[in-house]
């Protein structure tokens, strides 16, 4: 079964809201094993939302439309459905006794356009919608079935799990697939060198292996397609055993939805770390990762924020001609200010992450800048260099990644705590 959906409203044209309904679709159609082959966005016009249907009638086997159902001259989707299926609209009394007892319960007057949403294309299944007052409907031609869903997402969500689910299973019958994925998330591995690592798994055509890559962090999605869950999920653990044998456990800080200040922040809470830190570029990014989860919060005891020499050397009593010599943005300088923020503090870890806080264009045009990040605990410190810097946001994210997981890799070596990943 091939499927399509179309979100209808004119805000989604204007960029004023998210299309987060098709998303949502898109999740569901993949778990019932249905494959999604388009997804349109229309403004609230008739001809142009039963242009696009007619479109997709010749086309797909199943149309899930959102948006449109509401009581007023611009929910126009019941119209277009009629259009586009060359249907009368007929009153479907059961839809006008729902909104009726709903407005009795209100203790409001129906008024004439709230009788509109009870008129459905002709043969039409109407879903009734207990969230909302908008039924929505099923209309089965030769071709395809269009379901029509409201825009809501609350009542939309509550519909395609009440009804639009369980109708498309029993269709699909024995038939059915399940379509499973799981993500594998990677920090500083790189995205050509995973890719190099996994050349035979990526070339797998169930389960798929597929890369997504976001600033310092690469994702790696497995999915399979089976005829139960079970088989799907097993499907996926032994992928995902050849994957981190391919690529080692190190890099993987989570699966799913993990986000890496979360599992960083959770480790050096469990190893009983209190991080005091200094940042430039970064511009306290670091910190607000950080302090995003209650367990990064508790384990911060400074943060600060540097914008030159000056306010560096001020800040940790460092010697200014010293800073000179060697350069605010060094090795010697990250070093050195990562212990001092140590004695500072009495203790824990000091981490310094000092980056040009401006780029330079070389010759080339390329932008230049580095960042040093120093991490120094009681028995050992850690330096890296980083080829970028400035306070643009790739770089920000680049360098707040590495550190978080520089952060991460150190909490993990402490014997306290236990490996898992
Ligand atoms: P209503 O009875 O409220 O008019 P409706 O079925 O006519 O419902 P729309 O008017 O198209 O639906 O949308 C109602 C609201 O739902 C929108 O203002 C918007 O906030 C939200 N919405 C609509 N479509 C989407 C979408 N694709 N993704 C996320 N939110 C949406
Ligand atoms: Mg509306």
């Amino acid at each position: 079964m091939n499927a399509e959906i179309i979100t209808s409203g004119t805000e989604l044209l204007l960029g004023e809201i998210v299309d987060t309904n098709s998303t949502y679709i898109a999740r569901a159609l993949r778990d019932v094993g249905v494959n999604l082959y388009y997804k349109t966005s229309v403004g609230d016009n008739v001809e142009r939302m039963a242009l696009v249907l007619r479109q997709a009638l010749e086309r797909s086997d199943l149309i899930i439309t959102t948006g449109g159902l509401g009581p007023t001259v611009d929910d126009v989707t019941r119209d277009a459905v009629a259009l586009a299926t060359g249907r009368e609209l007929v009153l479907y009394p059961e839809c006008l006794a729902a909104i009726e007892a709903i407005f009795a319960r209100w203790g409001r007057q129906l008024g004439e356009n709230n009788r509109r949403q009870a008129y459905l294309p002709a043969g039409a299944i109407p879903i009734m919608n207990p969230v909302g007052t908008a039924p929505g409907f099923i209309v089965e031609t030769e071709h395809a079935t269009i379901i029509a869903l409201p825009g809501v997402p609350r009542e939309m969500e509550h519909l395609m799990q009440t009804a639009v689910l369980p109708y498309l299973r029993e269709r699909l019958g024995a038939g059915r697939v399940v379509i499973k994925a799981k993500h594998l998330r990677t920090v500083g591995l790189g995205e050509s060198w995973i890719d190099e690592r996994i050349d035979a798994q990526m070339r797998s055509a169930n389960p798929t292996v597929g890369l997504a890559a976001h600033y310092g962090i690469v994702d790696i999605r497995i999915t399979a397609r089976a005829e139960t869950e079970a088989e799907a999920d097993a499907m996926i653990a032994d992928m995902e055993a050849q994957v981190r044998r391919a690529i080692g456990d190190d890099g993987i800080f989570g699966v799913d939805g993990d986000k890496l200040e979360e599992v960083t922040a959770c480790l050096l809470a469990r190893a009983g770390v209190r991080l005091a830190l200094v940042e430039s570029a970064t511009g306290g990014e670091i910190a607000r990762l950080l302090r995003s989860t209650p367990e990064g919060a508790a384990v911060l005891t400074a943060a600060h924020v540097v914008d030159g020499p000056a306010s560096l050397a001020a800040l940790l009593h460092m010697s200014p001609a010293k800073l000179e010599a060697f350069g605010w943005v060094s090795e010697m300088a990250a070093a050195e200010a990562a212990a001092l923020l140590i004695d500072t503090y009495e203790g824990g870890w000091g981490l310094a992450v000092l980056g040009d806080v401006a780029v330079r264009e070389d010759v080339y045009g390329q932008e230049t800048g580095q960042t040093f990040v120093a991490l120094a605990t009681p028995s050992a410190t850690v330096i890296r260099r980083y080829p970028y810097a400035g306070s643009g946001f790739l770089a920000r994210q680049w360098v707040s990644m590495r550190t978080l997981d520089l952060l991460r890799r150190q909490a993990l070596t402490q014997s306290n705590v236990p490996k898992t990943g």
